[in-house]
């Protein structure tokens, strides 16, 4: 660290990250460049935590009990910092957070941000615009319900991430369909009528755009704007392209801040990364969903700031109030393919790798599913293949690299024999999406 970069705060930050989650280790690299010591809390339950030698498991579904532990384990070794990785710890982290007296987003702002029943409402009561919505019970009647819900809608679980469980519906019969699937999706994970629902809403037509920002006492600073190529019309969602800079009109950009902006204040998030979605139509900006948290997945790689920083970098150093040279991004465009899962069935190879690289402007090709495990498609599965990254002067020819690299991949997936409940599988190796 040079002089400028210290703080009156230990120099220790505590981590907590998912088992399987692809953020921790760009976070642990940000960190030793910034001379920081990172305490890892996983999810792990305490038994697994021990047999594992993790020295710090909890249990991220028990929120306060896990920031109590971690709080008696911060007021033995003092901490800078707390930072959630993804979604599943943002309300534990802003628990501990508060209770050191660390700057962070208030648990009520980190609950409202997951659970997108809340977020609708602070949406709503702010005036922000967002798909009109309502709640559901788990074990409510979908027959019933199909005759009080405008088409098309669009079903999806209260706090499940990564398009797991969304689903279009057109007509009363497909939302019959989709809600039994969702339902049946939610229950296999272990929740039970009455501790989640389920939320149906306006289907917003348009294009999606993914809006990377940084909350600072000078409001929301954007780091960048990513547009979704693809259409994403369902009934499934998956995610593939994201390519920035974005392509729209700047007043329809200028008008996305402005939307992103307010959403956050009206979910109460003030500080540290936000990961926004919208859709865009004639009618203005939408927003689909703000989140306390930076980009999912490997996709942070194709973002370098300042003087080649990397994301991870950025959010510790705001998180520890080091100095920041610069929030714009680096280089021309960017971009990345999370490679979609073409079918269900095992994976047995994926051929082309080396021609997909070799495609000019292509950075890296990423296959993080195992081979000879099973791939699991959503509105279910909550894995992609894997990666492709681009680098070029504009992003239509990141756009066109992409595309070509995807092209260049032959999946190998075999059929494999009828399962009872096909909902419970899906490998558990397999890293989330967040
Ligand atoms: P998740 O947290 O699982 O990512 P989202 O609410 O972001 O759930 O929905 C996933 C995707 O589904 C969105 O990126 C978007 O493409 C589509 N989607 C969700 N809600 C709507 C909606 N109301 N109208 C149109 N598309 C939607
Ligand atoms: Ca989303």
């Amino acid at each position: 660290m040079n002089s400028t970069e210290c703080s009156d705060r230990p120099n220790r930050v505590i981590l907590l990250t998912s088992p399987s989650t692809y953020r921790a280790t760009p976070f642990m690299e940000a960190a030793a460049r910034l001379g920081l010591e990172v305490v890892q809390a996983v999810d792990l339950p305490a038994a697994l935590a021990e047999y594992w030698n993790v020295p710090l498991g909890v249990d991220f579904k028990a929120p306060e009990a896990a920031a109590e532990k971690l709080i008696a384990h911060a007021r033995r070794q003092p901490v800078g910092a707390v930072i959630s990785v993804d979604d599943s710890a943002s309300l534990i982290a802003a628990l501990v957070a508060d209770a050191l007296g660390l700057p962070h987003n208030s648990p009520e702002a980190a609950l409202a941000a997951r659970d997108k029943h809340l977020m609708r409402q602070r949406f709503a009561a702010a005036g922000v615009p967002s798909p009109a919505f309502a709640r559901y019970e788990l074990d409510a009647d979908p027959a019933t319900l199909a005759a009080q819900v405008r088409y098309p809608c669009v079903v999806k679980p209260q706090v499940l991430s990564g398009s797991r469980g969304v689903i279009r519906a057109d007509s009363a019969e497909e939302f019959v369909a989709a809600f039994t699937r969702t339902v049946r999706l939610l229950r296999s994970l272990g929740f039970a009528p009455g501790t989640t629902g389920v939320l149906v809403e306006e289907y917003i037509p348009g294009r999606e755009v993914a809006l990377e920002g940084l909350l600072t006492g000078h409001g929301l600073k954007v780091l960048a704007l990513f547009d979704k190529p693809d259409p994403l019309e369902g009934p499934f969602f998956e995610e593939t392209i994201y390519v920035t800079p974005s392509r729209l009109p700047g007043a329809v950009q200028a008008a996305i801040v402005e939307c992103a902006s307010a959403a956050a204040a009206a979910l109460g998030l003030r500080t540290g990364p936000v990961h926004a979605e919208l859709r865009v139509n004639e009618r203005g900006p939408f927003m689909l969903e703000v989140a306390g948290r930076s980009i999912g997945g490997l996709c942070s790689q194709t973002l370098r700031f300042g003087t080649d920083m990397s994301l991870e970098e950025l959010i510790l150093r705001q998180a520890f109030g080091f100095e920041v040279e610069s929030l714009s991004r680096v280089g021309s465009a960017g971009g990345v393919m999370m490679i979609p899962i073409p079918g269900a069935g095992i994976l047995r190879c994926v051929e082309g790798i080396e021609e997909a690289g070799a495609v000019p402007g292509v950075e890296g090709v990423e296959i993080t599913a195992r081979i000879d495990h099973r791939l699991v498609p959503l509105p279910e599965g909550a894995s992609y293949l894997g990666f492709i990254f681009a680098r070029g002067e504009r992003p239509e020819e990141v756009e066109g690299a992409l595309r070509e690299a995807h092209r260049r991949l032959r999946f190998r997936i075999d059929e494999e024999l009828p399962v009872i409940n096909p909902v419970v599988g899906g490998d558990p190796g397999l890293a989330v999406i967040q």
